[in-house]
């Protein structure tokens, strides 16, 4: 480096490391070595430049071998540096003849979340005169992040105007990551990384607020790990932190980004979930929104927890007890909430492991009954299950042609539950497959059992989105229909447009395998998803239901009436039938018949029935529908 033609002179410079080493003997966190290094800079210093003509030189072998970057810079418009120790190099792989180059490297270095009030520190310590220092973090020419504690003294010219700033820059890195760590863990658990209960009762408070405002809820899980005790006792205090931290993995796998799973402390965890829709009112449990989703989540809870363990070589299995509590109608506050999930947790680990617990329905379980998911579960044991039928009707003369199977559930609690309470659940639960293959079942033994009667009908069934994708679905189906003597042609499968719409690739390519396989099908529930009419025009289907959501309007909404007529042009144009759901009043089947639909089904004909009276009324009036309708 050649000198500058401004470059202070050694006095001024000597000055400088007296104020600096000053500065630095006043701070009390910087690396021991630093600060002796400096200590022992101005003596040895003044010493050596007493023995050598050479005194710059000198100066930079000694100030070279502070592990610290030390800089000189001019004070003028530009920032410009005229010094800059080559420690720069190592701690951020820039040269030191590069920096001095540009003026504005430093600034342009700055990381971005330091560089407003880097930038504003430096000039207003430039023009105090006073020493001062500040930290930021640079960024390295390979991306590397440095921490440093800038100290800096300013040195006037003889007339005494601010000349030149001499800095040291200290890399503080280590530091700088040791209080984040400490900050991290004063929210979170050392063992998981999980976030620790002081976090999650601040959330809880946050979520709290949030539901209040905007009329939500939000419901705490404690999870507690049943027989964790057997763990450390026969395998080692190792082994049962390698599974605490194996099952925060998998709590945290089975939860959305949203929710928060924190560590409560021992074997126990908190799950938070926070704005949750629904009135949660009690006495609508069985069919309310906010309890589907927080029943849904323990049961995915359960569901995570449900293949082995590895640990320490040994394959676990693990169960957890679960209590849950909700805000607003279970307490008011986040302690009482906290409190209640934790006793609800308590008594599920006591009565029931493995199972979980709704707080406010304590003392209903006490008598007895049980949880919508157990329920479930024991319905599909069970197969508490019944096909109610409803009638597709040829609209022109009202005749009877086939019939859709619909589910309905006997609860022993409750009477039959209707399928839009109980599938959505079913197929979070992975129940719905073996609820399908019921269906299929019963159906085949139904109309079997018809076709002896004389009574020859197609029947319909629904497949939900996850039965559709079932890699064996189609065999499984033509397997069930073949045990009972059953053509595949007199058989539909009903698809809502929206689970065709959901992966329309691979939708297509399983109907066309059902379609090959002689099956028909039919696009269910039409208009309220979001079809692609390019898409339609390759789909294997037979028929198109338009929604009962049009058909509800069509005698008194001119609009609702195009859109009808608008559909069953689409359907023929498809080469589609169209079949209008949900038809309630004559107004309604004259329309359509004048519209040309050709199919229908709704309560005005018949309302879903058990298969016996389907088979009473073919005996009463045959075919016909119209009679007992109009
Ligand atoms: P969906 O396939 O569109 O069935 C028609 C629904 O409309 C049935 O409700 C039926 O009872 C009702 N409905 C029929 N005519 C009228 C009417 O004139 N007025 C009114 N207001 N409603 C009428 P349900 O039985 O409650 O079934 C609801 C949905 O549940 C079905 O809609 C279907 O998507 C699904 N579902 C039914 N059974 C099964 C099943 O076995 N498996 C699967 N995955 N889903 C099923
Ligand atoms: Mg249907
Ligand atoms: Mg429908």
């Amino acid at each position: 480096m050649t000198a500058e033609p401004k470059a202070p002179s050694i006095e001024s410079r000597f000055a400088s490391l007296d104020a600096v080493r000053d500065l630095l003997a006043r701070q009390e966190d910087l690396p021991q070595g630093a600060i002796q290094a400096i200590q022992s800079l101005s003596g040895e210093l003044r010493r050596a430049t007493e023995e050598l003509s050479d005194a710059d030189t000198r100066y930079r072998a000694v100030v070279e071998q502070i592990p610290a970057i030390v800089y000189t810079d001019v004070v003028d418009d530009t920032m410009s540096t005229t010094y800059v120790s080559p420690q720069i190099e190592d701690l951020l792989g820039i040269s030191p003849e590069e920096y001095i180059a540009d003026p504005d490297l430093w600034a342009k270095q700055l990381h971005p979340d330091d560089k407003e009030q880097a930038l504003q520190s430096y000039l207003q310590g430039r023009k105090s005169g006073e020493p001062f220092s500040f930290e930021y973090r640079l960024l390295g020419k390979d991306g590397r992040v440095v921490w440093f504690r800038d100290s800096a003294v300013v040195v006037n010219d003889r007339s005494g105007a601010p000349a030149f700033v001499h800095g040291v820059m200290f890399d503080i890195t280590d530091r700088k990551n040791a209080e984040e760590r400490v900050a991290f863990l004063a929210y979170h658990d050392n063992l998981t990384g999980l976030p620790n209960r002081t976090m999650f009762e601040e959330l809880l408070e946050l979520g709290m607020a949030r539901a209040r405002r905007h009329d939500l809820s939000v419901a705490v899980l404690c999870i507690d790990v049943d027989d964790f005790k057997l763990v450390n006792e026969s395998l080692g205090y190792e082994a049962g932190d390698a599974l605490l931290r194996a099952v925060a993995e998998r709590l945290r796998e089975a939860t959305r980004e949203t929710d928060l799973v924190a560590r409560q402390g021992g074997d126990e965890f908190l799950l938070l979930l926070a704005d949750i829709e629904g009135s949660s009112a009690p006495g609508f449990e069985g069919t309310d929104g906010a309890l589907l989703v927080i029943e849904s989540v323990a049961a995915r809870v359960h569901d995570s927890l449900r293949a082995p363990f590895n640990v320490a070589g040994t394959e676990l299995y693990v169960s957890a007890s679960i209590g849950i509590s909700m805000f607003p109608h279970d307490a008011d506050d986040a302690m009482a909430l906290l409190k209640n999930a934790d006793a609800a947790m308590y008594q599920s680990r006591k009565s029931a492991p493995g199972s979980y617990l709704l707080h406010w329905r304590q003392s209903e379980e006490a008598l007895g009954k049980l949880s919508l998911t157990t329920r479930l579960r024991k319905a599909v044991e069970n197969r508490n299950w019944q096909l109610h039928y409803q009638p597709v009707v040829e609209l022109a003369e009202g005749k009877m042609v086939g019939v859709e199977a619909l589910i309905r559930w006997a609860d022993p609690n409750g009477g039959l539950v209707p399928p839009g309470d109980f599938i959505p659940l079913a197929e979070e639960m992975g129940l719905i497959e073996a609820i399908g293959d019921w269906v299929v079942e019963e159906l085949s033994r139904q109309a079997a059992a018809w076709r002896a009667e004389g009574l020859e009908l197609e029947v319909s069934f629904n497949l939900s989105p996850r039965q559709l994708w079932q890699p064996d679905l189609t065999e499984k189906i033509l397997q069930q229909l073949s045990a009972a003597n059953l053509d595949p042609g007199s058989i539909i499968v009903e698809v809502t447009e929206s689970a065709a719409m959901a992966d329309p690739e691979r939708t297509l390519r399983i109907l066309r395998d059902l379609n090959n396989r002689g099956l028909r099908l039919a696009l269910d529930d039409f208009g309220t998803g979001y079809s692609s009419f390019a898409r339609l025009r390759y789909m294997p289907v037979d028929l198109l239901k338009i929604d009962r959501l049009f058909i509800r309007d069509v005698a008194h909404d001119r609009q609702a009436a195009d859109m009808v007529r608008a559909i069953i042009q689409l359907a023929h144009g498809l080469g589609m039938t169209p079949l209008a759901e949900g038809i309630e009043t004559e107004a309604e089947w004259r329309f359509l018949v004048e519209q040309g639909c050709r199919l229908g089904q709704g309560f005005y004909f018949c309302r879903p029935a058990p298969a016996e009276d389907i088979l009473a009324r073919y005996r009463r009036s045959g075919f016909s529908l119209i009679e007992s309708a109009g």
